[in-house]
């Protein structure tokens, strides 16, 4: 790697003869470098144009090293760039506040040309590994969130999938219970699938199922609401916050919207279009239930629509 291609470097000292030696070295091979004459001129370049490294003069006049040391780490913006020290303060108390300070580095004048070349070329590399990790950290972290997006839905409908649905219950039955407030749950099923896929096809019943999904999730009003594929033709909603009544008026407009959306279906018994049966349960969760107890009641009100005659929904109470 050439130097030039590492960046710059800020050489920061009152005096013109030292920072005139260094703008040599530096320049000598190959680095970009500027000058900046005191402190307060240091933190405003490096503020305006951060450079790749630092090389701080101790004793200046106005804010010292040490200052402009602690005003640019405390910048979040000026915090990651590398500040080595270049000072004829030789004792070990400065070398130690200069490090504490955040310093990366600590140089004694006079200096061999050879070892500050050394140490300024050791500073930019792990500078910029260390960018490139934050880098890929976050990079990573993004890979995560996306990854835990698709982990949480279902391929074909892009609704919350099974296992954030059981997640979410769980959590939702918990809180609710600590709340003392009512949870509600909705299980839809969509009336004779077989014969649907029988009929028209998979290709069909599975564009049919996407509908039938976006028109459910059309039906939810607050954003703690959440429609799930709970199995292959069969929905579940679970509704904190929701009373039993509330809970019914949705299921109902769940099942008016999915009649609404007219998708044919001849060999359907209770409509030429694809319906669902609908069952819904609800109740403040108690210690002596879980939450498949809700799930229970929820799926015996979807059975009793079926045996009513589907394209209905039903109610039943935990027992
Ligand atoms: P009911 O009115 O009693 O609910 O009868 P049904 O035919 O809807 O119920 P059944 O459980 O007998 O059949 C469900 C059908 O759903 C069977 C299965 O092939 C179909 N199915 C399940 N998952 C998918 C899917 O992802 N895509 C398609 N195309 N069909 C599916
Ligand atoms: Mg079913
Ligand atoms: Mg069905």
């Amino acid at each position: 790697m050439l130097n030039e291609e590492i960046g710059t470097i800020l050489i920061v000292d009152d005096s013109p003869s030292n920072s005139e030696m260094l703008f040599q070295i530096l320049t000598g091979v190959g680095f970009k470098v500027r000058v900046a004459v005191n402190g307060e001129n240091a933190i405003l370049e490096v503020t305006k144009n951060p450079p790749s490294l630092i090389l701080l003069d101790i004793l200046m006049p106005g804010i010292d090293g040490f200052d402009t040391c602690i005003k640019l780490k405390a910048n979040p913006a000026t915090r990651e760039i590398p500040i080595i020290f270049i000072t004829s303060f030789a004792d070990t108390e400065s070398k130690v506040k200069g490090l504490s300070l955040g310093g990366v580095d600590y140089i004694t004048k006079p200096f061999h040309v050879a070892e500050l070349l050394a140490r300024v070329s050791v500073h930019l590399k792990l500078s910029c590994l260390t960018q490139k990790v934050a880098e890929q950290a976050i990079d990573l972290q993004k890979a995560n969130q996306k990854l835990q997006r698709l982990a949480d839905l279902d391929g074909l409908t892009q609704v919350a999938n099974r296992r954030r649905f059981d997640e979410y219950l769980e959590r939702e039955w918990q809180r609710l219970r600590r709340e003392r407030a009512p949870l509600s749950l909705i299980l839809c099923d969509v009336d004779y699938f077989k014969q649907y896929n029988d009929r028209y096809g998979h290709v069909a019943g599975d564009n049919c199922l996407k509908q039938v999904a976006l028109a459910i999730e059309r039906t939810l009003k607050r954003p703690a609401d959440l429609v799930a594929r709970y199995g292959g033709e069969e929905f579940a909603l679970i509704l904190p916050n929701t009373e039993l009544v509330g809970a019914v008026q949705l299921a109902e407009m769940a099942r008016l919207e999915v009649q609404k959306l007219k998708i044919a279906h001849v060999c359907s018994q209770s409509s030429p279009y694809v319906t669902l049966s609908i069952g819904v349960s609800s109740q403040i969760p108690e210690p002596i239930n879980t939450p498949q107890s809700l799930l229970a009641a929820a799926d015996r009100a979807l059975y009793e629509a079926k045996r009513l005659g589907r394209n209905r929904c039903c109610v039943q109470t935990i027992s």
